[in-house]
């Protein structure tokens, strides 16, 4: 028999690569935007047309190529960067492999334009789908321009895979504020569909972040600064009553370069213990300078992790630095009143601070949302379906409620017997087995904060806390959404809100069905909202952190496999305001919580499919003891 191996034609091998290079748009953006970096650009443009599937163009002011370059740059395992495999540990440079250029021009109709300092002319390169079209000489400014237009038009699957333009755009906004972020000293102009969505000057690390999210981030940015001998520390956390619960504004730069690392982010996580909510998470932006020689950067074909020689020392370093960056800025509100008072409470999410006087709570309660959402008023509206969960409020909130579980109790007591009831009658046509036991017995435990237990006929149910909550808001939603359309509450005084710009173009294309919902906008501004109406069950206090989790919850692939607009809404909103896991629940708000389940339709799986309880009978019990 022949010989079968053979070598792959270089197109064929350069579209194998462009499959672990390229993504999605996303992926040309970054890779075009750090060529412009690598060439010692310090103005780098960005155009985008509908999410990067008609267009994508970076235009840099760097050094340029000669004619010759310029044909290489497209070949594979072409780069001016390396020369050799020591270089690749001591690498200033983003690109290294070679592969990018190569990678997208397999791919893509793309248009290069290049002239550098010393050349009269220019010269433009036509290619597609790894063939040279044209190739021309032309006048062009010193700099590079390329521009990817019909990207996947060779790989239909791919192509169909790419998800809506507003996924597409979302995730090429991510991947401009990671560049621009590490690069505050280079100037960024990014449009989008013709419209200027950034403008960034040259300028610092804390201007650049600011440009980027927006002007209300200053105040809440708190400087990190630490040098040793094994990593330098810099940039910014935000202020612990600026947690979120999504995830998002959290950024790690290793030699200027984004990467991801659960890691680090629990060591940052871990030095806001006791600080933040269960579930909440710290913005940061932090960049660490190590050693080149000290990281490998070669693990991921994208680049976004990285290995460091010494981990745990970066990780003690790392959380030391917040914690006293953190300890730093806690001395100062003592003297400044135009600190949130918050930051000044000794709180501890352990609950440590249960005999805190309800007065002082009170205090640092926003007096709007007291206004909307107090206990006396929905106690005062009689038992209606909404009430059925005001269990709820005294762990969602605010983080405040959460060392003053007691005192909320007691505030809350009427509430919770007019609940009970009603959902016990409700109960009865649908749970008949538990509704008994409950009646009789009517005892619940928390478990580990996270889990409540109780008795039924057979034996007993082991209940998770946050899916069942989920469950009934869930429910909850997806009935006002459905049947009594737009229950807005009015707010007593506009709240004024801000955005960073992405999220605004996100919150404009969501509009509708946020007004679906129930809110309701005065304003809708270059970096702010003005609300004048939020959904019945959405306390006052939550509308910024329920917005920032649905822009987000939209940006991910979500709501593509979802069934309906509202659907998602629901979700999202469900899974924001549940009681989670580590919030500890007094007697009465676990058992509303046990009668609130078991009235709902599905009781037994979570939103998210996932199961609410499981049941464990006597005679498991029995066999245990055999
Ligand atoms: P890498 O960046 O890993 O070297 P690329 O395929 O991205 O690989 O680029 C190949 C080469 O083309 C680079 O090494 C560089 O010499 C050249 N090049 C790419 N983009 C630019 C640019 N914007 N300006 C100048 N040279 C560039
Ligand atoms: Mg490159």
């Amino acid at each position: 028999m022949a010989d079968i191996i053979q070598l792959l034609p270089d197109h064929v091998a350069n579209q194998i690569a462009a499959g672990e290079v390229v993504q999605r748009p996303a992926s040309v953006v970054k890779e075009l935007l750090e060529n412009a970096i690598d060439a010692g650009a310090d103005s780098i443009k960005l155009i985008i047309k509908d999410g990067g599937k008609a267009l994508i163009q970076v235009i840099d002011n760097g050094i340029g190529m000669s004619t010759t370059d310029a044909r290489l740059s497209f070949e594979r395992h072409a780069t001016s960067k390396i020369k050799s495999a020591e270089d690749l540990f001591s690498l200033n440079t983003k690109g290294f492999r070679g592969e990018a250029l190569a990678s997208i021009a397999a791919i893509a109709h793309v248009e290069l334009l290049t002239k550098r300092e010393e050349d009269e002319v220019g010269v433009q390169l036509k290619i597609e789908g790894s063939k040279v079209v044209t190739q021309d000489v032309t006048v062009t400014p010193k700099g590079t321009s390329l521009c990817v237009k019909n990207l996947f038009f060779n790989i239909p699957a791919r192509r169909n895979f790419l998800k809506s333009i507003q996924v597409e755009f979302r995730h090429i906004t991510d991947e401009f504020q990671r560049v621009a972020l590490a690069h505050p000293n280079i100037q960024f102009h990014f449009y989008n569909n013709g419209s200027e969505l950034f403008n960034l000057p040259s300028s610092n690390y804390r201007q650049r972040i600011v440009n980027v999210f927006g002007g209300k981030t200053n105040e809440k940015l708190v400087p990190v600064e630490e040098e040793t001998q094994v990593v330098k520390i810099t940039g910014f956390i935000t202020k612990p009553e600026f947690s979120k619960k999504s995830r998002g504004e959290q950024f790690f730069f290793v030699n200027n370069r984004f990467i991801k690392s659960a890691y680090l982010h629990h060591a940052v996580v871990s030095a806001f213990e006791g600080l933040i909510k269960p579930g909440n998470f710290p913005g940061y932006f932090l960049y660490l300078d190590v050693d080149p020689s000290s990281i490998d950067i070669n693990i991921h074909p994208t680049k976004t992790e990285i290995k460091f020689d010494d981990e745990h020392t970066i990780y003690a370093l790392l959380r030391s630095a917040i914690k006293h960056a953190l300890g730093q800025f806690n001395v100062v509100p003592a003297l400044d009143f135009e600190q949130d008072q918050n930051l000044d409470t000794p709180y501890a999410y352990k609950g440590k601070g249960a005999e805190v006087p309800k007065v002082v709570v009170d205090a640092t309660f926003n007096p709007f949302s007291h206004d909307m959402a107090s206990p006396s008023k929905s106690s005062g509206s009689g038992g209606g379906g909404t009430n059925r969960s005001s269990y709820e409020k005294p762990n969602t909130k605010g983080w405040e409620n959460l060392y003053v579980g007691l005192e909320s109790k007691v505030g809350k007591e009427s509430d919770f017997s007019s609940v009970s009831f009603e959902s016990e009658a409700i109960t009865g046509s649908i749970f008949d087995d538990s509704k008994k036991a409950l009646d009789h017995v009517a005892t619940t435990f928390q478990l580990k904060r996270k889990y409540i237990v109780t008795t039924i006929k057979s034996g007993m149910i082991v209940i998770d806390q946050s899916r069942a909550h989920q469950r009934v808001l869930y429910e909850n939603f997806l009935k006002n959404i459905t049947i009594k359309e737009a229950v807005s509450q009015q707010l007593l005084f506009p709240l004024s809100l801000s955005f960073s710009k992405s999220d605004i173009v996100i919150i404009e294309e969501i509009l509708d069905s946020l007004k679906t919902l129930g809110f309701a906008f005065d304003k809708i501004e270059d970096e702010l909202v003005e609300i004048s109406g939020v959904p019945l069950l959405v306390p006052e206090s939550e509308v910024g952190m329920v917005l920032d989790q649905l822009i987000s919850d939209y940006q991910l692939d979500v709501q593509i496999d979802s069934f309906s607009q509202s659907d998602i809404v629901s979700k999202t909103l469900c899974k924001t305001l549940a009681v989670k896991t580590g919030e500890q629940l007094d007697n009465d708000s676990q058992m509303a919580l046990v009668n609130d389940l078991f009235a709902c339709k599905e009781f037994k799986i979570s939103p998210f499919n996932k199961p609410i309880y499981i049941t464990i009978t006597g005679d498991d019990i029995d066999k245990k003891f055999m």
